[in-house]
């Protein structure tokens, strides 16, 4: 009993923490978006998720694309000079967290603290996903966080396409270094460059997708939400669905081994 009570106390406090007092006696007048039957994550194999786009495979003859590790990867191409991104940034951003993370986080592109420090979600968007990984008992060093850009877009504009095209590759084979049992896009510019997908930010919130037979789910970007706090609710929706799927194929894995 003590131990329900003190879960209880430990979830009220993420949600008070992630939503504020207010929203915890919200009213809502329009039915919630759930997960339709037809959207599920599917008990059966992967390879049952969506595919909604034309995912690409990170091929290339550069030497990177030979590295065991990502500290060996990091090595070969935090230098990269590729698209003029390489002239207008303070660090490379490559990615932190753990090597078997069977979690990937992927956002859009570094900030100015990023750009500063040297790593992803840092700032103020980084300390709110730092309280949403908590919430959903995830430490931050045991997942991955990465972007799809390396480095800083100045002022913080949208990834250019040709800036994705030339850093994409570096994602993919970090990707296929990690092996993660799940991928969680931040934001609609992850999901739409890592699936090859134009579809909508709404429509692809709720689905289990795919990248490389790798279950792929969409949320917010955590910068989304510091400016509309009213995403934060779905969010939470989002990750849980996301955490429950990501045991019950860890589960899946335990019975398979
Ligand atoms: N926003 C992102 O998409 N990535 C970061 O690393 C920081 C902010």
């Amino acid at each position: 009993m003590e131990d329900l009570l003190s879960r209880i106390s430990t979830l009220l406090k993420q949600e008070r923490d992630l939503f504020g007092e207010t929203l915890l006696y919200e009213h809502r007048s329009t039915p919630e978006k759930s997960m339709s039957p037809a959207k599920q994550p599917p008990s059966d194999e992967p390879s049952l998720f969506e595919d909604p786009g034309t995912a690409r495979k990170s091929l290339t003859r550069e030497p990177w694309g030979q590295a065991a590790t990502l500290g060996e990867m990091n090595a070969q191409v935090c230098t990269c000079m590729k698209c003029p991104l390489g002239q207008t940034r303070t660090k490379f951003v490559f990615g932190v967290g753990s090597p078997a993370a069977t979690l990937m986080l992927i956002g859009e592109a570094p900030g100015a603290d990023e750009d500063a420090q040297g790593e992803p979600f840092v700032g103020r968007a980084g300390q709110l996903l730092n309280k949403i990984l908590e919430a959903i008992h995830f430490k931050r060093e045991e997942v991955y966080i990465c972007n799809i850009l390396k480095c800083r877009p100045p002022g913080n504009r949208k990834p250019a396409s040709e800036e994705v095209e030339q850093c994409l590759p570096y994602l993919g084979k970090q990707i296929e270094l990690i092996k993660p049992r799940m991928i969680l896009c931040l934001g609609l510019t992850a999901a739409e460059n890592l699936l090859g997908t134009t579809e909508s930010l709404s429509n692809l919130r709720g689905r289990v997708l795919q990248y490389q037979g790798i279950p792929l789910m969409v949320t917010y970007h955590p910068a989304a939400l510091l400016r509309n706090p009213n995403w934060k609710r779905p969010t939470w929706e989002d990750v849980q669905a996301m955490r429950k799927l990501h045991d019950e194929l860890g589960q899946k894995e335990l019975r398979r081994a």
